[in-house]
């Protein structure tokens, strides 16, 4: 169903919302003030809050971070965690609904399609969706592991406009400022090479499991997908509401193009990827700048184990992902077609799904300076 209201995802990190002794309470309070004042400006909002495992830890007896420790600590400090939103909220008149999603249930389409139905249910019944992973039944292989990843996928399930990452760091510095006093906020981040922005981020680790590392991955995902985020201090004051009124604070990073289709940015996802065909140049410059379908002339090399219609990643022959799409043909028959000419899939398998591996309408490309169909 379109909707032409502005939508944002504001996430929120575990050193904003817990204070060592238990839930930070003003900082709550605070920001369902200000989450008030946005959707009175007419701006759906989705919030993404992590916390409960901090909770728990000032609740429960329980240190280390294994696995199990992590699961306890959730369970114990979630209810907390949304008891805490729901009060502050209801004090503005909202209500609040908790989603906690997992990414084993986001990997498959259908999941996605799933939480998708389900947020803009609540969205446009004017309720507020507060989201956390799942961590109860998240298992090492498959969690998310920082809400920073879990925020994207929020922004894209619900076509935001804009992704704003609110932590206790102001944004994307070019050193540690903790340490380094000559660091320096950097305000637009779309001027500065991704390379130097991925070395600075390196240095500048907030810690936690959410440092500026995955944050900036978070917002790479999101600009392709033609969301805008900013990174910014939580506790600057009334940042999301002069965020809303085009104040320019933390780090931004701009869209790369107009949002992209709903389908588009599941294809864009990482999350459901199955395995990699590597190509050589010339395949990758026809699917990238000639808007053209991947063709098995153009393998080189199969990663990984993938059914026929599972998501794979296109790889570059420097191991880069440049585009994703689904796959016509399975791994194992793949691999015997692997750098042929289309007129010999027949022969070869006798079989064809026709002449396309991937087939351009079910495909994305990563990079959109020269974007051929949106
Ligand atoms: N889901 C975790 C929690 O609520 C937080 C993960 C993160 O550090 O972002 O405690």
């Amino acid at each position: 169903m379109p909707d032409s209201s502005r939508r944002i995802v504001i996430k929120c990190g575990t050193r904003l919302v817990t204070t060592p002794t238990g839930l930070n309470d003003v900082f709550v309070s605070d920001i369902a003030q200000q989450i008030a004042e946005v959707r009175e400006m007419g701006t759906q909002v989705a919030l993404v809050t992590s916390g409960a495992v901090a909770a728990g830890r000032t609740i429960a007896p329980m240190s280390g971070d294994a696995l199990v420790t992590r699961q306890v600590l959730a369970a114990v400090g979630q209810a907390p965690l949304m008891t805490q939103y729901a009060e502050k909220f209801g004090n503005k008149g909202i209500v609040v609904a908790q989603a906690l999603l997992s990414r084993a249930d986001l990997a498959h389409r259908s999941g996605y399609l799933n939480a998708r139905n389900a947020l803009n249910g609540l969205l446009d019944a004017d309720i507020l969706p507060v989201a956390n992973e799942n961590d109860v039944v998240a298992t090492e292989e498959l969690r998310f592991g920082d809400n920073d990843a879990l925020s994207v996928l929020i922004a894209k399930l619900i076509g935001a406009d804009r992704l704003c990452i609110l932590s206790s760091v102001g944004g994307l510095y070019t050193g540690d400022p903790t340490t380094d006093p000559h660091a320096e906020l950097i305000r637009d981040a779309g001027k500065v090479p991704r390379e130097n922005l991925e070395r600075m981020a390196g240095d500048a680790s907030e810690g936690g499991s959410g440092g500026m590392r995955s944050k900036l991955q978070a917002a790479f995902e999101a600009v392709t997908d033609g969301i805008d985020v900013v990174i910014a201090d939580g506790n600057e004051s009334d940042v999301i509401v002069r965020l809303e009124h085009g104040e320019s604070l933390g780090t931004s990073l701009s869209a790369l193009g107009p949002i992209r289709s709903s389908r588009a940015r599941w294809l864009s996802s990482s999350l459901g990827q199955r395995g990699e065909i590597v190509v050589d140049s010339g395949a990758q410059r026809a699917v990238v700048h000639d808007g053209r379908s991947l063709l098995p002339a153009g393998i080189t090399k199969i990663q990984g184990v993938f059914e026929r219609g599972d998501l794979v990643g296109l790889v570059n022959p420097h191991q880069e992902v440049f585009a994703r799409g689904l796959v016509n043909y399975d791994s194992e028959n793949l691999a015997k077609i692997v750098g042929r000419p289309s007129s010999e899939i027949f022969a070869t398998l006798r079989f064809s799904y026709g002449d396309e591996v991937v087939h351009r309408n079910n495909l994305v490309v990563m990079d959109r300076s020269d974007e051929k169909n949106g």
